[in-house]
């Protein structure tokens, strides 16, 4: 059965993690924006170069070219959306396009924990550049080292997890993203579920509050 899942969380909130194991339970495709948007700095395309200091410093790409990245991923009509929608602009337009294809979004879940965890647990956090594998230095190490464990790319700490970057992402997280939280509340589409604990709990806790 095809699923179309929300997964939205404040940066560090473990919703790339979740979005990308809930896939996997629904046989549905991963879309990180935040994975798009880093691979095209990588690349230095065009874009990458447009968007590069936004990202670096925590501020929001454009709505229009993450919507055009966005868009064609999700007319197979079976994903799952990690960091789109991000503000209310983007979520009446989601909305809006899922209307017109008849395809209304199934569920969306907020992964929710405390900026004090979230601080603590991003500046220990490590990235594989290759496959996207999330890390931890204390709480989910790789079991080869500073290798990723999946791939065996070498793990890095992302440039906008910086201490002072995180505390500007949060504050855009709590002034621009809470409000797509109310959006999809106000739907009774939103299941809160509590982001600290094990990995595989929480994506279980997530899979019954979908189904
Ligand atoms: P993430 O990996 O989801 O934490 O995203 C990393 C960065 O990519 C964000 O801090 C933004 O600069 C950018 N980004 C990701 N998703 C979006 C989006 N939906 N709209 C605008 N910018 C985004």
């Amino acid at each position: 059965m095809k699923k179309r899942i929300i997964v939205l969380g404040a940066p560090g909130a473990g919703k790339g993690t979740q979005a990308r194991n809930l896939a996997l339970h629904f046989n549905a495709e991963h879309i990180s924006t935040g994975e798009m948007l880093r691979e095209h700095v990588k690349n230095n395309t065009l874009v990458g170069e447009s968007i590069q200091y936004l990202i670096d410093v925590g501020k929001l790409a454009p709505d229009e070219l993450v919507l055009g990245l966005v868009v064609n991923k999700i007319l197979n009509g079976n994903y799952v959306l990690d960091g789109y929608p991000r503000n209310l602009k983007q979520a009446e337009t989601l909305h809006e396009i899922c209307k017109k294809m008849g395809e209304p979004i199934d569920g969306v879940v907020l992964v929710n924990v405390s900026d004090n965890v979230i601080i603590e647990r991003i500046s220990g956090r490590l990235v594989c550049p290759d496959c996207g594998k999330m890390f931890h230095y204390i709480y989910y190490p790789s079991k080869k080292g500073l290798d990723c464990d999946n791939c065996e790319g070498r793990l890095e700490t992302r440039k906008d997890d910086k201490a002072a970057t995180v505390k500007d992402r949060l504050a855009v997280y709590h002034e621009t993203t809470q409000p797509v939280v109310e959006f999809y509340r106000d739907m009774n589409l939103l299941k809160t579920v509590d982001g600290t604990g094990q990995m595989s709990e929480i994506t279980q806790n997530i899979i019954s509050a979908l189904e």
